[in-house]
């Protein structure tokens, strides 16, 4: 396993193995950059086969927070960290316990907040020996309805926003308040994927559906009135708008060709298999909504719980990730280039030539 030589090292500002054979717990942290602020980003527990994999993971990851942070105009960096293990037989309080001290030894450098395998009140049992954990606190949330802490609201109404710009620049509706007529796949409809398929159905959309837990399609045809499609179907249908809402790598050579839906636009993570299928929806002329600014919704709503703020105003950040698509879209069309390059380039722009650097490990995040 090579670390600075690693294909996703990309200068990654700092990383943090750590071993506690009592709990058994084998954790990274990785910091990528944290020229705007604290690193943020998620501790993600999962079942990894090797180091190597687990490794990638993390440094995938992390760098996609430094990005996803840019890109939401947030005064954050980017990080993240990997539990390895399996959180239906691993994770126990000893070993979330330890997992705190970890984070704590940072001294602020990095902030965790939930992702998949880890929940609030596990990331409750870490804050019982760090301040440095985030997305835990029960609040209003963005809209006026009360919150636990988790970010999946936020983030499927902006990735509702995403649709809406989407569906303007590609389909050239013009009032997306209405979305009448239009058909949408969701596939996975979890946290973000229900929420984000009753925002479409509330605006007069159709939503087709498939998760692996057929409990969830059931609640979504009852209660939205949703079609269920096949675990093959879903990718496939001819329908207006993709919106992949569970894992990642959905987006690839096999799947590429096969697509029908003129806009992809949903809110799972690393949904192109390699950087290089960005260009391949390009060229078949689809218009691909980047997964790191469509599902930001989440990370703004978990800064806001940091440094407080009325709901109104998280809402209207929430919103402005319309904004950010419609300049990445209007690029994109301008440029000839796809939009996730422009993305990417958008950025840089922004993490490289940011002027408010702090200092970050001397004070306490919060
Ligand atoms: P979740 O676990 O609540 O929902 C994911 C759903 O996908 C589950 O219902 C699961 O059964 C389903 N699923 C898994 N494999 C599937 C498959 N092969 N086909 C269809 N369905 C499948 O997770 P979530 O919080 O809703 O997150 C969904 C995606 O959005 C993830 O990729 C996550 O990384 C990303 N994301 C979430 C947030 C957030 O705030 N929760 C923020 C940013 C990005």
């Amino acid at each position: 396993m090579s670390v600075f030589t690693h294909p996703e090292f990309d200068n990654h500002q700092h990383l943090s193995f750590h071993c506690d054979p009592k709990t058994g717990l084998r954790a990274i942290i990785a910091v990528h950059n944290t020229s705007r602020g604290p690193a943020l980003g998620g501790c993600r527990m999962f079942p990894y086969s090797s180091d190597d994999e687990a490794l990638t993971d993390v440094l995938r990851l992390s760098r996609g927070m430094t990005y996803k942070s840019a890109l939401a105009n947030l005064d954050l960096g980017g990080g993240k960290s990997v539990i390895i293990g399996n959180p239906r037989e691993h994770k126990t309080e000893e070993l979330l316990e330890s997992m705190g001290r970890f984070l704590e030894s940072l001294g602020g450098l990095y902030i965790a907040a939930e992702d998949s395998g880890t929940s609030v009140p596990d990331l409750k049992v870490m804050g019982r020996h760090t301040s440095h954990v985030a997305g835990i606190s029960s609040r209003p949330g963005f809209d006026g309805k009360p919150s636990s802490g988790d970010p999946s609201p936020a983030t499927a109404y902006g990735t509702f926003v995403g649709i809406q710009s989407a569906v303007k620049h590609k389909l050239g509706r013009t009032d997306v308040n209405d979305l009448e007529g239009l058909t949408v796949a969701v596939q996975g409809i979890g946290n973000v994927g229900y929420r984000l398929a009753r925002h479409l159905t509330d605006a007069g959309a159709k939503v087709s559906v498939f998760d692996i837990h057929q409990d969830y399609v059931e609640r979504a045809v009852e209660e939205l009135g949703a079609t269920a499609v096949s675990a093959e179907d879903i990718l496939f249908l001819p329908v207006d708008v993709l919106a992949p809402c569970a894992m990642g790598a959905v987006l690839n050579d096999e799947s590429i060709p096969r697509l029908q839906a003129p806009i992809v636009a949903g809110a799972a993570n690393n949904q192109l298999s390699r950087a290089s299928h960005d260009q391949s929806l390009w060229q078949r002329g689809i218009l691909y909504a980047p997964d790191f600014v469509i599902n930001a919704g989440g990370i703004i709503d978990i800064h806001y719980e940091r440094i407080g703020a009325d709901p109104a105003i998280v809402r209207k950040h929430v919103e402005s990730i319309g904004d950010t698509l419609d300049e990445i879209f209007t690029r994109s069309a301008r440029d000839e280039r796809p939009t996730g390059e422009i993305a990417n380039q958008l950025a840089e722009e922004r993490f490289e030539h940011h002027h408010n650097h702090q200092p970050v490990g001397a004070s306490n995040p919060g």
